[in-house]
């Protein structure tokens, strides 16, 4: 029976086998409590062992971390914190734990510590917690949008064009890189590769996913993308889960409306669904936040900050407004941004970002209208000539956490962008041709996974809201 089961369970005096690792035993004259967990639940149930029952050697091996099967009795707990536990009948220890060895002793561990221990950190309260809203919120993304009617697809991993990730991609190949086939000219003869061609990870399913949209109506993506930037920030990884829905018939206000709705719905499912998870994770942020200073620390706790989220509209500015309130700002006027605020044009950092959520607007913003100079070359040139229909959504602690856009329908406009942003042509007829037949107005974003998490969780660092961080220089297990 699972932990989370028994848990709830009122069935005293039923018979029960547990399997799960030991977290901690203590032992008195003639018992001993042992806190078990199976990762099915934050709570650990607790095993009640009768010294006299069970041998001297099976419970000096009940230690911390090893793996028990337990067979016993449900009964109604005179302790506090547990109206049910366990009365052992047999202990079977499946696999040992070497005390001496072992690093998760029941201590306090820093994130630090337990990345190095990667493959064994699901077996912290705090990985586990994670791990099971990670799962929560993927089952829900589907959910969502299997209600809506939106129908999911698989766009390719390994793709044959870089027009989006110029510079950022992670080339695929199975040339034998110590012996490479050139041409006359001296360049990679790419022919004999697997493919006849240059390859690299995908950045985005997005252009994919266009196609789909133009016949299927609304679809999206949920996948790997991988991204070459060496950017060794607490908000970026290597490799990471984009979830990117792509509508046909949508402008960009239906695109803000479905960005902001399905948030929304995340968090309602989070809270819903993960509330014990949540309150341990709530009250690891408060422990920590104790660590900091007055000013730096959070304004709400994490339960309180996710409802505030959901009871407040998003507030949406252009890119336009949003550059007049930052070049307005204190912290711009006293010079205490990294990057100063002094044109319309500059490409918003985090820094930026921040400041209008929070402490501007003190609540998720939505821009839109960004000169098109710093945009991608597919989002629908506005009226002006001068700026593009791209939103970005913005969260507190985050930043960006979408970026969308309505596409361009327009062949001839798309073609003039692609040549203005020195995008292959040739390398995209596909692309292309959609806005050659049948082509209509259509909009969609791409949602970060683990931004997301990092949200839902509270936690401060990207690399602890996904089991196996990849990042520059790190890629172990
Ligand atoms: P940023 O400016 O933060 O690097 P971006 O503008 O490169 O983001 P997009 O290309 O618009 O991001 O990607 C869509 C979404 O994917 C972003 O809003 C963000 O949530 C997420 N994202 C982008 N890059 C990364 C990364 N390296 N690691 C994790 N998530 C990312
Ligand atoms: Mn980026």
């Amino acid at each position: 029976m699972k932990i989370k089961e028994i848990l709830i369970s009122e069935n005293y005096g039923d018979s029960v086998v547990v399997k799960g690792w030991v977290r901690t035993k203590r032992t008195s004259k003639n018992v001993a409590f042992i806190a078990l967990n199976d990762g099915s639940t934050i709570h650990n149930v607790q095993v009640v062992v009768d010294l006299n029952d069970i041998s001297e050697e099976t419970i000096q091996d009940v230690t911390t971390g090893a793996s028990v099967a337990i067979e016993g009795v449900m009964i109604e707990s005179p302790g506090s914190g547990q109206h049910v536990e366990i009365n052992a009948r047999k202990i079977e220890v499946l696999g040992k734990a070497d005390p001496e060895k072992y690093p998760l002793q029941p201590k306090k561990h820093s994130l630090e510590f337990l990345r190095e221990k990667a493959h064994l950190r699901f077996r912290t309260n705090t990985f586990g917690a994670i791990t099971r809203v990670r799962h929560a919120m993927i089952f829900a993304i589907h959910q969502f949008f299997n209600d809506k009617g939106f129908y999911n697809i698989h766009t390719p991993i390994i793709t044959g064009s870089d027009a989006e990730g110029a510079g950022e991609m992670f080339r695929v190949t199975t040339l034998d890189l110590d012996n490479l086939p050139r041409k006359e000219d001296g360049t990679i003869n790419y022919e004999e590769d697997f493919f006849g061609k240059e390859t690299n990870l995908t950045v985005s399913g997005q252009l994919e996913a266009e196609l789909a949209a133009l016949a299927m109506g609304e679809v999206y993506t949920f996948g790997p993308t991988f991204r070459a930037e060496n950017s060794n920030t607490s908000r970026h990884l290597a490799e990471f889960w984009m979830i990117e829905p792509e509508m046909a018939f949508y402008d960009i206000h239906d695109d803000m409306d479905l960005a902001e709705e399905m948030l929304k719905y995340l968090i309602r499912y989070a809270l819903k669904h993960c509330l014990d998870d949540l309150n341990f994770l709530s009250k690891r942020l408060q422990e920590e936040e104790k660590n900091k200073k007055q000013e730096d620390r959070a304004p709400m706790e994490l339960i309180e900050k996710l409802n505030f989220v959901l009871e407040n509209k998003f507030e949406r500015i252009t890119y336009t407004q949003a550059i007049e309130i930052l070049m307005n700002s204190k912290p711009n006027k006293k010079k205490k941004f990294q990057f100063p605020v002094d044109k319309w044009g500059i490409d918003m950092q985090s820094e930026h970002e921040r400041y209008l959520v929070e402490k501007h607007f003190q609540k998720p913003v939505i821009v839109t209208d960004y000169p098109k100079e710093i945009k991608a070359f597919y989002m629908k040139v506005n009226e002006d000539g001068k700026t593009v229909r791209a939103m970005d959504v913005l969260f507190p602690q985050i930043g960006e956490i979408i970026g969308g856009s309505q596409r361009e329908e327009k062949y001839d406009v798309l073609l003039k962008r692609m040549h203005e942003m020195s995008v292959p042509e040739k390398e995209l007829w596909w692309y292309l041709e959609t806005r050659k037949f049948g082509t209509v107005p259509h909009a969609g974003f791409g949602l970060g996974f683990e931004r997301l998490m990092l949200f839902v969780t509270g936690m401060g660092n990207i690399r602890d809201v996904i089991p196996f961080p990849r990042t520059p220089q790190n890629a172990e297990f």
